[in-house]
């Protein structure tokens, strides 16, 4: 077992900021900016970030010292992984692969993935759909088609073309991280060069070029719920972007745009319908009729004497959340002529308002 504290030449009691102090001072020593074409440093370069990798967590600690106590003795005699050549692996893989308790509870199902340390949360991915009024006031399901980056199915995302050979990254050593100073702080960074793999190919993916993924077209279901508004951003889990290095994918955002109703439109729970009604009609009182977005035509008693900007309430006919509906109210405005026939404006002069 490699001695991580040796790697770093701190004690087995050093603090956080001892190793923290150690790994900044070898990690610029042995940086392969620094030594070009220098295979020991690189080696010592890979060694030391992948000590400081487990020195530098708690829980990873915690582990490590417990294994060199020898309570995980024959450790290594597993097959750790499908498809991983057994150089492949070392102890920082194990430590970011599992915690202590699949060690305890499935100490023979060591195939499950794990985020690794140098794995990267894929980013979100945004996207806007316009729907109807009818569609958001009653929810429904809106297939839509995006262009979506998937693991390449030629190299299985590794970049490199089938029977190729890969060398370690020069960039960051095969760690799959470089440390980017930060003030004072040294921050770790997925490698730019091999993505966090810590390996780049001799001959690139003749499918992917070499990246690992490949855009592809999706359906995806968008679920639109009822009463979805205008400008409302609908998060769709882990429909994003990929992750890196065994990281969870991003999320898809939905930016709705509802397309304006000329008569109705939603306030909270209620579904509001604004009508114009002839003012004559408003002041003697009518019924009137509303198609409602549900498809129902909905009868509506105009009260004699109704002012303009009167609300009239019909109860549960708004928008159906999930334990609750609220109302259709119904807004009347005036429809007032502009000219009038002198027969009217007879009659309206001889009408008087007290
Ligand atoms: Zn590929
Ligand atoms: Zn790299």
């Amino acid at each position: 077992m490699k001695n991580y504290y040796q790697i770093l030449g701190v004690s087995e009691d050093a603090s956080d900021d001892e190793i923290k102090r150690a790994y900044r001072r070898l990690a610029k020593k042995y940086h392969p900016d620094k030594n070009p074409g220098d295979k020991s440093a690189e080696e010592q370069f890979k060694l030391v970030n992948e000590a400081y990798g487990v020195l530098s967590d708690k829980n990873k600690r915690q582990q490590y010292d417990r294994m060199r106590r020898g309570d995980f003795s024959g450790f290594g005699g597993f097959d750790f992984g499908k498809g991983r050549a057994a150089q492949d692996i070392n102890l920082g893989d194990i430590f970011s692969s599992f915690d202590i308790g699949d060690i305890f509870g499935d100490l023979f199902g060591f195939r499950k993935k794990r985020a690794r340390s140098a794995g990267v949360r894929g980013s979100d991915i945004q996207t806007t759909l316009e729907i109807s009024f009818k569609q958001a006031f009653l929810g429904s399901n809106i297939p839509i088609v995006l262009p979506i980056y998937e693991q390449c199915h030629r190299c299985n995302g590794t970049g490199a073309e089938p029977g190729s050979t890969t060398k370690t990254c020069p960039v960051c050593g095969g760690t799959g991280v470089i440390t980017v100073s930060q003030g004072f702080f040294g921050v770790q960074r997925t490698c730019p060069n091999c993505g966090g793999r810590g390996k780049i190919p001799d001959k690139r993916c003749s499918i992917c070029g070499g990246t690992g993924v490949v855009q592809v077209k999706r359906k995806i279901m968008v679920k639109i719920p009822p009463g979805t508004k205008n400008g409302q951003i609908l998060r769709l889990r882990g429909l994003g972007a990929p992750g890196t290095g065994g990281a969870p994918p991003g999320n898809l955002l939905v930016n709705i745009i509802v397309k304006p109703d000329k008569t109705f439109h939603i306030e909270g729970d209620n579904l509001v319908a604004v009508v114009k009604v002839p003012f004559t009609k408003a002041i003697v009182g009518a019924k009137l009729k509303l198609r409602h977005p549900n498809g129902k035509t909905i009868s509506i008693k105009i009260p004699q004497g109704t002012k303009p900007g009167t609300r009239l309430r019909v109860p549960g006919m708004g928008v159906q959340r999930k334990n609750r509906r609220g109302d259709l109210i119904v807004e009347v405005q005036y429809k007032i002529p502009e000219k009038l026939t002198p027969e009217q404006e007879e009659i309206l002069k001889k009408f008087n308002v007290q």
